[in-house]
């Protein structure tokens, strides 16, 4: 049977990197932030409801999503930002089973998501993969890749559960820091997780 396994990570953590690898391997990989804003302009229901809760100028007249009118809603307002967020996770679903039903024919499938933890979407999946690296060496490579400032990284960071808390919710860990090589441990886990399917 195939399995359903969710990749996660705190910001910077590489999370999106090692998924990478695990595709260079031929496991399709799911990656849910990304689904989040691509069905925001193609799910029609989502859409709908989208401007039921946010107004008819959530969408221009073209379809395309009126981002600084949604943002400035959510923004600085938690229950705002908490109830987009409960409109869109279904949509999300809907999406990774669409894409899950043209998938069967492998031993299995990850789903990556920053958010796996704190939204509950690890429930669904039958084993989770945390990866992790330290706060500082995260900070380094979202100031490279990002040009963001250190306290809007560790803004984002407090909006996270701390790595602690989801090494003890995560099945098996990726360290992806400069200590122990990464690939070595990508082919590793792959061969554990195809063991799994084998004995489902
Ligand atoms: P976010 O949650 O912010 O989207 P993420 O967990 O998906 O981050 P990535 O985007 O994969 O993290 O990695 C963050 C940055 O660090 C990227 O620019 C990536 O190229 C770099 N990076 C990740 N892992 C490594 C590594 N092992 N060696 C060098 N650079 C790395």
């Amino acid at each position: 049977m195939m399995l359903k396994i969710g990749i996660t990570g705190n910001i910077g953590s590489g999370k999106t990197t090692i998924s990478k690898i695990f595709e260079l391997l031929g496991v399709p990989v799911f990656f849910a932030d990304d689904a989040a804003k691509q069905v925001m302009i193609s799910d029609t229901l989502l859409m709908d409801e989208i401007s039921q809760a946010f107004g008819g100028n959530s969408y221009f007249d073209d379809g395309t999503l009126n981002r600084k009118h949604i943002a400035a809603i959510v923004f600085n307002d938690e229950l705002q930002l908490k109830r987009l967020n409960e409109i869109v996770h279904p949509a999300v679903f809907r999406a990774f089973d669409q894409w899950l039903a043209g998938k069967m024919d492998v031993p299995y499938v990850l789903k990556e998501a920053a958010l796996l933890f704190e939204s509950d979407s690890y429930k669904i999946c039958d084993k989770t993969i945390l990866v992790t690296a330290p706060l500082e060496l995260r900070i380094k490579r979202v100031i490279d890749r990002d040009g963001l400032s250190r306290n809007e990284i560790l803004n984002r960071e407090s909006k996270q559960f701390t790595e602690e808390k989801k090494k003890a919710l995560a099945d098996f860990s990726i360290k992806n820091d400069d200590s122990e090589l990464v690939i070595p441990q990508v082919l590793q886990l792959h061969e554990v997780i195809k063991s799994l399917t084998a004995r489902h």
